[in-house]
């Protein structure tokens, strides 16, 4: 930690630019101003463009491992081939720690929340080993374990169909106890290190985990996350489940609020809407997982028209398959064009900006601490070249950067004041390392598609198969 004066940069202001000193003291912004006297560090801002970080809102940090690797399949299918891959070792939840917060600060992102899935039986040993990853690398970093009492045949809706299922090998006890357990051992906000309460999803859960996820997070004032009706298969469920969309019934449990972040939300109504309007609700839009496991395009726009906050997420490598923020930023503002005639209710630009910096620390409860270039907020800032090719010939900035296809732009990177992208290079950590443990711990390998002999032995998904297909009227 440092002092840092960064002279003559852009920022954006209103509808244009402006030309700035910003001055970098300890862990804050600590003055804005068209002339400083320069001290610490002093950083040549010409010809860049400073803007808050992102917040990469909602990911799966270890599917880095499965990448690139799974067929085109519904994401019912698609997670009964998941789940039967080799199970990992905590080093490896490290590594694909390590690998998501690279790419997440090299795309411009600063936070990171992660939805982490746990290795049966090391449940502590996984948050230790992605905790240990964040605090090296130096990202913010929200985790949120994956935490479910029913197993995953019964995400499935019945059809009226009678079905058995082998119960979850973490009761509601467990799960809780764990919980608990990683609050008092991992949560250290001042750090940039925080638990969330993050159940997979209703279609996953009790009623009775999900209500002591309320009340553990309510204790502690730490934030929410969960899955919402990212498939139609849910949103199916959840009626035979609940006999009301999930919607309402996570508002029924207490389970929505301004401390709650909800990924995906593709398949509500605007009943829904309305709810996630009246309870302050985020909801992280996941563009390209949204796409690649054919879940159907989120009613972005009806949100940001009913006030409901809306930011971006990567998801999990196995979906995506990256973690390049920019990416889901572009996609998550031109998709929704094709769903109104109505071009004025469309994303600009700067809009998509403010949705993934402030719009993300809404969502994590950090809005009077980050998101925006304000005197007093934490330094979580990135600085990008715009003499880079990719950013050229000089038009406007953030339409380049959002529009374009920004390749390596990122020249500085700032988390709590810390800097870990310097001259576009890790600062924190040694990359051709991490480069050689991802290859020397993994095989080419082929993705096997439906239908063919490479298809990918996965029994769980061969279970799943034929029910899915009986409730989505797919032939046999
Ligand atoms: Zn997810």
């Amino acid at each position: 930690m440092g002092t840092y004066t960064i002279q003559q940069v852009l920022i954006p202001v209103g509808q244009g630019y402006e030309t700035i000193d910003v001055q970098i003291e300890g862990e804050a912004i600590a003055a804005i101003a068209p002339h400083l006297e320069p001290t610490g560090t002093v950083i040549d801002g010409r010809n860049k463009l400073l803007l808050p970080g992102f917040v990469n809102a909602h990911t799966h940090s270890s599917e880095l491992w499965q990448r690139g690797s799974i067929a085109p399949l519904p994401l019912e299918l698609w997670l009964g081939e998941l789940c039967d891959f080799p199970l990992l070792d905590p080093e490896q939840v490290y590594l694909s720690a390590l690998g998501t917060a690279v790419e997440t600060l090299l795309s411009g992102g600063t936070t990171v929340v992660d939805h982490l899935t746990l290795i049966p039986g090391q449940e502590k040993e996984t948050v230790a080993a992605a905790v240990r990853g964040y605090q090296e690398v130096g990202i913010r970093a929200f985790v949120g374990p994956l935490i479910q009492d029913q197993s995953l045949t019964t995400s499935l809706p019945t059809g009226g169909e009678m079905r058995t299922h082998v119960p979850h090998y973490m009761s509601l006890q467990d799960n809780l106890d764990l919980m608990a357990d990683l609050v008092a051992n991992f949560h250290r906000p001042e750090a940039g290190m925080n638990i969330m309460l993050a159940p997979t999803g209703p279609q996953l859960c009790s009623n009775a985990l999900l209500t002591g996820c309320v009340e553990l997070s309510d204790r502690h004032s730490l934030c929410r996350h969960t899955h919402l009706l990212e498939s139609k298969a849910q949103q199916m469920l959840a009626y035979e489940k609940y006999g009301c969309s999930a919607a309402e019934q996570l508002q029924r449990l207490g389970f929505l609020g301004d401390r709650t972040s909800l990924a995906h939300c593709v398949w509500l109504d605007a009943a829904d809407i309305a709810i996630l309007a009246a309870t302050h609700s985020t909801v992280v839009h996941n563009p390209l997982s949204n796409l690649r496991l054919g879940s159907g395009i989120a009613p972005i726009l009806k949100y940001r028209q009913a006030g409901v906050n809306v930011t971006f997420g990567c998801d999990g490598s196995a979906s995506n398959d990256s973690q390049d923020v920019l990416e889901a930023i572009k996609l998550g503002c031109i998709l929704h064009n094709t769903t109104d005639f109505e071009y004025r209710h469309w994303i600009t630009p700067k809009d998509a900006i403010q949705m993934a910096t402030l719009g993300g620390a809404t969502g994590l409860n950090l809005a009077d601490q980050i998101g925006s270039l304000t005197v007093g907020k934490k330094a979580d800032l990135a600085l990008y070249n715009l003499t880079n090719l990719s950013l050229l010939p000089r038009t406007d900035p953030i339409g380049l950067l959002v529009l374009g296809r920004p390749t390596q732009v990122v020249d500085s990177v700032w988390v709590n004041g810390r800097l870990v992208v310097q001259q576009g290079e890790m600062a924190t950590l040694d990359v051709a390392t991490l480069r050689q443990e991802l290859f020397d711990r993994s095989q080419w390998d082929g993705i096997g598609l439906p239908g063919q002999s490479a298809y990918r032995h996965s029994p769980l998904r061969q279970e799943m198969e034929a029910p899915y297909r009986r409730v989505m009227g797919l032939p046999k």
